[in-house]
Formats: C-alpha cells, structure tokens, sequence
C-alpha cells in the first residue's frame, strides 16, 4: 500500500512554523509497520493544491492531507478535494447542530463563515472532532476506485492526533504490516565520518537490517530498524563489544538523561561551572524533569572575577596562564565542586570566536574542559569548526560525554 502525506498551510513554507505532523504521522505508521512514500507541504494556493493532489490520487492508495479545514477563506482543501473528485458539498445538519451548539455553550457569537465547516463532500464520511470545530474528512473507496483513502484532517496538532488515533488507526489496523523495532546507539565524543567509517563491517555484517547514520553537533546516532527483535538483539551485542567506552547510550534518551542517571546510581550529586558555553550544559541538565536529585547546581563565570568569585581560582593562575587554558578549567573543575560540596565537577572554557582572545592563547575553536570526581581531576583540551553556536554546542556535548566517561570509569 501506496501511503503519502501532504501538509497544506503557506505558514508551514515561511520561517514561522515547521510541519511535524507529518513526522508524528509517520511516527505512528512505523508501529504499525507501514510508511511514506512521499510526503509535500503546499501553500494554500488553489492551483498548487488541486495539481498535486490530481498527482496523490494517481500514485498513492492512501492519502493523508492536515491543515486548511477551518473557517477562513485560505481554508480550501475540502473543497478543492471535492473539486478534483467532481462531488458536491452537501450540508450534514448533525454537524452544523454540534458547531452551533458549541458556541452557544462558550456564549460566543457564531461567525457565519463557521457554516462551512459544516459542508461534507457527497461521498466521504465526517469525522467528528470533540477537540476543535473543524471535523475531519474521509473517503475509503475514493474515486470510485476500492482501497482508494483520502482522509483530511485539522492542522493543529492535538486535534489532528485525536482524529488519527480515534478513527483511522482501527481502519488501518488490518492493513498493517509487522511493527517495527529499533535499536538506537548514541556514539559520544565523535565526528559522522569516523562512526560511519568504524562501523561499516559490522554494518555490513548486519546488512539486513534498515540503517541510518544521524550526526549531531557532538554525538552521532546509529540507528537500525526490523521486524524481527532478535536479528536487532544480535548487532546490539556485537556493537556493544566493537564500540566499548564510546558507547554513550542504548535505547531512547539524551546524553544528559544518561549522566544524570549513572550520578543517581551512585548516589552523588554534580556541579557545574561554564564559561564559554554560557550555561548550555546547565540548562540541557535543567530540561531534565527531577533533575535535581543528581544535578545540585554551578555557575556562569564568564569573568575571571567571576571565576575567583564562584569558584575560588586564584588569580595567579589565571595571570599565568589565562581564563582560558586548561590548568584554568581544571582548578574551575574542582572549585564549583567543592564550593557545593558535591561528589563531581565539571568545567568548561574556551574561545567561541569570532575573534581571537585578547591574550591570543585560546585560537577560535579552542575548547578545554575538566572533570572532578572521585579519583580526582581529568581534563582534555579540543579544538572544533564552525560558527559560535556551533562551537558552543559541540563543546557542551562533548564535555557531557566526557563527564559520562569519567562516571563510568569510576565503577
Ligand atoms: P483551524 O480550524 O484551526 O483553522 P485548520 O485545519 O485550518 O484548523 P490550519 O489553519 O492549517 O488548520 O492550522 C492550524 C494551526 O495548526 C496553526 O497554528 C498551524 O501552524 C498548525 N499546523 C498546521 N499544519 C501543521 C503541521 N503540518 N505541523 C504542525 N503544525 C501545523
Ligand atoms: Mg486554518
């Protein structure tokens, strides 16, 4: 089966909003074994809209439209389908009764544009929608043809996932196909290329299996995907044992979830103090819910006052050597730390750019980050491409990684 998803909405080409319904889509579709062929987003343009769904009808046995099913005037899909399908709109009273007497329940006056949500094409079927006004659509033999879907439904989001969970799952249900697995490994402290080249013979050992390679700034995702658990269960093994410290997680999750889950196991608390990157590795552990319970708190110190201030470097260290050198993170490391009277530290400083540090020691990219814990201090100094943003999230990954590193050898 023929599976395509169209996003019609002119917002969903400009800079302002991003189409994730057709991600959540086909999201959805994969538990169930199925996928997309293809997928477009369209403006609302009457002629884009009607040439290209003439095009879905021909190659696809199912298609699935969001958006556009409101009460504006750049509401048109259900018309243009009705169009491209030669079928009349006809008023269903049921419907029109449930808008109107769901305004009258909120006491807002009912625009008489919100009588044309109302309209259902001759043929399809409505679907209502107890979440927003807007019903959903459907065709199962559209066309005239058997096995022909079209199904239209809201643009946003909680109404579209209601309507696709409540009545077109069960439809789709017997057409499914085997649920897919996924085995997902996240390579820390890692370019795409040196993953991509580490793991191409047990790639193609594990050949049949369906695998993407996402990179990151920081990290790189391995992902492979079956019907079949134990063919996934195998390449995990034989990954595991190839990639070894480098593995930063199996399964679902981010980086920070995964540190401050093996910090839980310990039972010790972090701290964190961040120069170049600005808070980033703070806030992505923050982004974590009951976080606080491994991660106890840390500093901005952007400054060297500040690093002196909230994290006791002696001054005469940062004379000799810079705010921004590794001797400098090191002692930042083990001052946040024993500042707040935690188990484990971390530092980080370095030089973003775009220019060069007054001192001239720190080229752009340069990146020097320290761990304190248990045994002691680590640290590791780098060098990374790209723009600030880049250079700022790449450091915050890898120190995380790092970090994860050091817990790990602790055990
Ligand atoms: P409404 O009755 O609210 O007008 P509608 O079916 O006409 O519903 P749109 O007007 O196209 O839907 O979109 C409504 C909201 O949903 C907007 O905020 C829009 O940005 C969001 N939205 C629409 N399409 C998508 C999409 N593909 N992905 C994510 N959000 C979307
Ligand atoms: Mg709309």
């Amino acid at each position: 089966m023929r599976l395509e998803c169209i996003a019609i909405g002119t917002e969903l080409l400009t800079t302002t909003r991003v189409d994730t319904n057709s991600v959540w889509l086909a999201q959805r579709l994969a538990s169930l074994g199925l996928g997309f062929h293809r997928k477009t987003v369209v403006g609302d343009g009457r002629e884009d809209m009607a040439a290209l769904f003439r095009e879905a009808l021909e190659r696809s046995d199912f298609v699935v439209c969001t958006g556009g099913l409101g009460p504006t005037f750049d509401d048109l899909t259900k018309e243009i389908w009705a169009e491209v399908l030669g079928e009349a709109l006809i008023e269903d009273p049921e419907i029109w009764q449930i808008i109107q007497d769901r305004f009258a329940a909120l006491k807002r006056p009912l625009p008489d544009t919100n009588r044309k949500q109302a309209l259902v094409p001759a043929r399809a079927r409505a679907l209502r929608n107890p979440m927003g006004t807007a019903p959903g659509i459907l065709w199962e033999n559209a066309n005239g043809q058997a096995g022909k879907w079209i199904v239209l439904l809201p643009g946003v989001p909680r109404e579209m996932k209601y309507l696709w969970e409540a009545e077109i799952e069960p439809l789709l249900k017997p057409m499914a196909g085997a649920p897919m697995h996924t085995l997902r490994m996240m390579v820390g402290s890692s370019g795409e290329s040196a993953v991509d080249a580490r793991t191409t013979p047990l790639r193609t050992k594990h050949g049949h299996l369906d695998w993407t390679i996402l990179a990151g700034l920081g990290a790189v995702e391995l992902i492979a995907r079956s019907t079949k658990p134990e063919e996934l269960e195998a390449a995990r093994m034989d990954f595991e044992a190839e990639l070894g410290a480098d593995l930063a997680l199996l399964g679902q999750g981010s980086l920070e979830e995964r540190v401050l889950d093996l910090l839980r196991e310990r039972g010790e608390m972090l701290a964190v103090a961040e120069s170049m990157t600005g808070g980033t590795v703070q806030s992505r552990l923050t982004g974590v819910p009951g976080s606080s319970d491994a991660f106890k708190g840390g500093a901005v110190v952007y400054s060297a006052s500040a690093k002196a201030i909230l994290a006791d470097v002696d001054p005469a260290l940062v004379q000799v050597h810079g705010t921004v050198s590794e001797p400098v993170t090191r002692a930042l490391a083990e001052g946040i730390a024993r500042k707040l009277g935690t188990a484990w530290g971390l530092a980080i400083t370095g030089n973003a750019g775009p220019t060069e540090d007054k001192a001239g020691k720190a080229p752009i990219g340069a990146s020097f980050m320290a761990v304190w814990g248990p045994k002691g201090l680590a640290s590791q100094t780098l060098s990374f491409p790209g723009s600030r943003v880049d250079i700022q999230a790449r450091t915050a990954t890898w120190a995380l990684d790092f970090l994860r590193r050091q817990i790990q050898a602790c055990r």
